[in-house]
């Protein structure tokens, strides 16, 4: 730079990490939303005594937490409560579920340096408030910050979400599920769905499938309705696929993968309730005459329509979607063109994996993983993992290309986010892969058949 300070006086380190500091709140604030409106979510559906498909999902959580209820319903409020009762909390008080949660030597780590989390909310508010103009110029200060925020943000806005997720949704089941542009069946009326919070969708889902709603697709030419996945969202569907292979036909692609789930011109809506939803679909939808509908004001898009998902208001929300769309359908087929890829993807990528099903598939303990790492055969276990990034070589190709590089040195990848969009629609995840892999690693996917 020309000066070594702002005009303010701010110097290099503190513009950095005030920047930091407000893209870290931005974005726990963002994960924080999500936990949120999964409790409130979970805790409605228990309320109203709705469906919660993962009951010993909520039994593994209650031993966790520490609650107890009389029947499935009550436990499931209390825990909702309790994550709600901690993301809640001041600026002054800590969040107590954190110690359950986490990895208890990492907890004892985070609580020597003083950097236990307060209330979630509280820490993104404080984070805002730090980084705005001419208040805190310490570098460590707001760093300290980031790293509390990194804790708030992963035990509650990551870990609790999928673990409040597995009591409503239904727990991830190993299983082999097609990928790629080729689920689209252009038979059906075509629901992109894109986000991250998965709860939302509890009641459309079930109504999509329900006869009178199959009935007013099949009275306008489709066989019924399909939910086609895309970024984070469609990845957990996908993962919990097993409880919904009558509604969803399979993950299409990651965040900018969208663009081409489009263009095929088979999808006759896209829903989206969180990132990742592209401005760049909304010249697409328009010349496509794809109807958009938002279902949270967050991610409401220029050209969308925001139908706020409140969980009271559910069936008339439903409703109202499921004729939109299958006018959006009746308006639009016949007079926009087809362009499907049916060989992009493949038909047998394995998902499903989380720590429950991933333990149980090697006879409910670690031991087999842990052997096969000591005795060599794997080297070692590497995340690639998150939003699939288009700087480096172009969409998917760095964690492509690294996946292959890993595998080939004998060191298995744990993928999950966009990332792992990109790399199952390359073929990664499934069984031929191994023969992309290192000769140990090799062996031993034979072996298992995966
Ligand atoms: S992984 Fe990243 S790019 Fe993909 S939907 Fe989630 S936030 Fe968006």
């Amino acid at each position: 730079p020309d000066s070594p300070n702002g005009i303010c006086g701010a110097n290099a380190d503190t513009i950095v990490t005030r920047n930091f500091l407000r893209a870290v709140s931005a974005g726990s604030g963002c994960y924080i939303h999500i936990v949120e409106n999964t409790a409130r979510n979970l805790k409605n559906t228990a309320l109203a005594k709705g469906e919660l498909k993962g009951l010993r999902a909520l039994d593994r959580l209650c031993d966790l937490l520490d609650i107890d209820g009389s029947d499935a319903y009550d436990k499931a409020v209390k825990v909702a409560d309790a994550v709600l009762d901690d993301l809640y909390k001041p600026d002054f008080e800590k969040m107590v579920l954190t110690e359950k949660i986490a990895y208890a030597p990492r907890y004892k780590r985070w609580q020597e340096l003083g950097i236990l989390p307060r209330g979630a909310k509280s820490e993104v508010f404080k984070g805002v408030v730090k980084c705005s103009t001419n208040l805190n110029s310490d570098p460590v200060d707001m760093l300290v910050d980031c790293l509390r925020l990194g804790i708030s943000t992963g035990v509650y806005g990551l870990t609790l979400t999928n673990l409040l997720n597995d009591v409503l949704l239904g727990e991830p089941e190993i299983r082999m599920a097609p990928v790629g542009l080729r689920v689209i069946d252009p038979d059906y009326i075509n629901i992109m769905i894109t986000g991250h919070q998965h709860s939302m969708f509890v009641h459309l889902q079930d109504r999509l499938t329900q006869p009178d709603a199959v009935e007013m697709a099949k009275s306008a030419g489709a066989k019924g309705f399909k939910l086609i996945g895309c970024t984070c969202v469609g990845q957990d569907l996908q993962l919990r696929g097993a409880h919904y292979t009558d509604i969803f036909d399979g993950h299409a692609g990651n965040n900018y993968t969208s663009e081409a789930i489009l263009a095929t011109g088979a999808i006759d809506a896209v829903l989206s309730e969180f990132n990742c939803t592209l401005p760049g679909i909304e010249p697409i939808c328009d010349e496509l005459k794809i109807k958009q509908i938002c279902l949270d004001s967050v991610a409401k898009k220029a050209n969308a329509e925001l139908k706020e998902f409140v969980f009271e208001n559910r069936e008339r929300i439903s409703d109202e979607i499921v004729s939109e769309i299958v006018d959006a359908y009746k308006a639009r087929r016949g007079s926009v063109p087809m362009n499907l890829l049916p060989d992009h993807g493949n038909d047998n990528t394995l998902t499903g994996v989380s720590e429950v099903s991933l333990k149980a598939f090697l006879g409910d303990t670690w031991q087999p993983l842990i052997d096969l790492i000591a005795g060599g055969m794997i080297k070692g276990v590497a995340g690639v993992v998150g939003c699939s990034n288009l700087t480096a070589g172009g969409h998917d190709v760095l964690t492509v290309e690294l996946t292959k590089e890993l595998i080939a040195k004998d060191i298995l990848v744990l993928t999950a986010g966009c990332s792992s969009g990109g790399i199952e629609n390359c073929g990664l995840m499934t069984p031929e892969a191994a023969e992309l892999a290192g000769p140990k690693l090799k062996a031993v996917c034979k072996q298992l058949g995966i």
